[in-house]
């Protein structure tokens, strides 16, 4: 499959400093920010560095080195959110949503990881 990575994407505008942006962790390859648009109380997305769509392109052309940078990153920000004011470490949510079934918005790979209050159920 051909993957085609749009550069004028917000969060690629953010990886290049041209939008700001509240930095949670920054790693070598991955970056995690907080959404502007809080869906809960605590709202983190966290994106590869490289120029992914979604899942399947950053599985299946990103590097190793990115991959397992990646995993970690999202690992790191699943702690921070679950220990975050009012979780209680009591979990968290994890979604990634992709092309128009997914009804994505920014054409740039993120997880979305999402605390703070017992969220909705979502699938059944
Ligand atoms: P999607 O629908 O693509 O999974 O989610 C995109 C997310 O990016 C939305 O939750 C939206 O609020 C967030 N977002 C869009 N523009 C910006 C921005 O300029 N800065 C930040 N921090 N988040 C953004």
């Amino acid at each position: 499959m051909a993957y085609a990575y749009d550069d004028q994407n917000i969060f690629a505008k953010i990886l290049r400093g041209e939008i700001p942006n509240n930095t949670v962790l920054e790693t070598d390859h991955s970056l995690a920010f907080h959404d502007i648009q809080p869906q809960a109380p605590v709202h983190v997305l966290v994106i590869p560095k490289g120029p992914y769509v979604n899942y399947d392109h950053f599985a299946a052309q990103a590097s190793e080195a990115e991959i397992t940078d990646y995993a970690r990153a999202i690992g790191e920000v699943c702690k921070l959110v679950e220990v975050a004011p009012g979780n209680d470490g009591d979990g968290y949510r994890l979604i990634s949503n992709a092309g128009e079934a997914g009804v994505q918005e920014v054409p740039h790979l993120h997880m979305h990881v999402l605390g703070g209050r017992v969220l909705g159920r979502m699938l059944k």
